[in-house]
């Protein structure tokens, strides 16, 4: 297994990449919270594919989680993390202090309007101010050539996009494919606190959504078919439906038919109060 550096500081974070950028290497970005699973290593494998070296960040950030969400008991495990990113190909690993990301008299926020409002967005007030400060953060603050992010969160993933084009950022952004358990469940840090009867209703989202996705791209409406997948879930035990819409995948604009733009279903779910979210093409 390859030696991982492992950086505290934004300063050492910057030296080393300097020091990379100057032997020619190229540079990829993962940004996580830690916790890691399947999908966040197929992120730093897919990134090593791409780039010659590979950091992966690991910050909980505070600024995106509501004041009733599970901040405090999101799952930690940086040493593991650290094993499994050697073990993935990583070269180095960025762990910040809330103060290194946040000094005292911190003020500035991030805000891209209108991709923010919608689906999680609506629900969870502010989550995506959290995510474009930190993620422009690290963006600058790496200045690599590529950052990986998971199509599991497609809205967060659009709106990364759009905030590296209008802040000309100059590091190119990249989706990976969604990683799924083999009954096609997406992995998340969440499902870790889903009990074994949990996981088993979990497993039926993928299903029920995917069989909506290619029913609507067979010409069935949009409304129609999301409806239908909330009274599916709620008869299979789903305690409760967040939404389930049609967008299309670049402007997240709800849609109604699916044969103009590319668009996607997507979802989000409780079971308990456990808050599940996956999203298909339509194709
Ligand atoms: P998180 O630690 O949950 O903030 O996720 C860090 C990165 O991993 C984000 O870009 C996520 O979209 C991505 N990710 C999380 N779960 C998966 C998955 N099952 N497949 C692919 N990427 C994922």
């Amino acid at each position: 297994m390859n030696q991982i550096i492992i950086f505290r500081t934004i300063a050492d974070m910057r030296k080393q990449v300097g020091i990379w950028k100057s032997k020619n290497l190229s540079v990829g970005l993962v940004p996580t919270m830690g916790g890691l699973h399947e999908g966040h290593i197929a992120l730093v494998e897919f990134a090593k594919k791409k780039c010659d070296r590979v950091i992966t960040t690991i910050f909980v950030n505070p600024t995106q989680f509501g004041a009733d969400e599970d901040l405090a008991i999101y799952p930690r495990s940086e040493e593991s993390d650290c094993q499994v990113i050697a073990g993935a190909g990583g070269a180095a690993v960025f762990i910040p202090s809330i103060l290194e990301m946040y000094p005292e008299g911190f003020l500035t926020t991030v805000c891209v309007s209108g991709l923010t409002d919608k689906l999680c967005g609506a629900s969870r007030p502010g989550h995506f101010d959290g995510v474009t400060q930190v993620v422009t953060k690290l963006l600058n603050q790496a200045n690599a050539d590529v950052a990986f992010f998971g199509e599991k969160d497609w809205q967060q993933l659009t709106i990364i996009r759009r905030l590296a084009v209008d802040l000309n950022i100059p590091t190119s952004i990249k989706g990976v494919p969604t990683v799924r358990d083999v009954f096609g469940l997406a992995l998340s840090s969440r499902n870790g606190y889903l009990d074994f009867k949990q996981i088993e209703k979990a497993r039926l989202l993928s299903s029920v959504l995917s069989k909506a996705a290619y029913d609507i791209a067979s010409g069935s409406d949009a409304s129609f078919e999301c409806a239908k997948v909330v009274k599916t879930l709620l008869g299979y035990g789903f305690d409760r439906i967040d939404y389930i819409e049609c967008r299309n995948a670049h402007s997240l604009e709800l849609i109604e038919r699916a044969d103009i733009a590319e668009c996607r279903i997507f979802a989000a779910v409780y079971l308990g109060n456990i808050r599940l979210i996956d999203n298909y093409s339509i194709l």
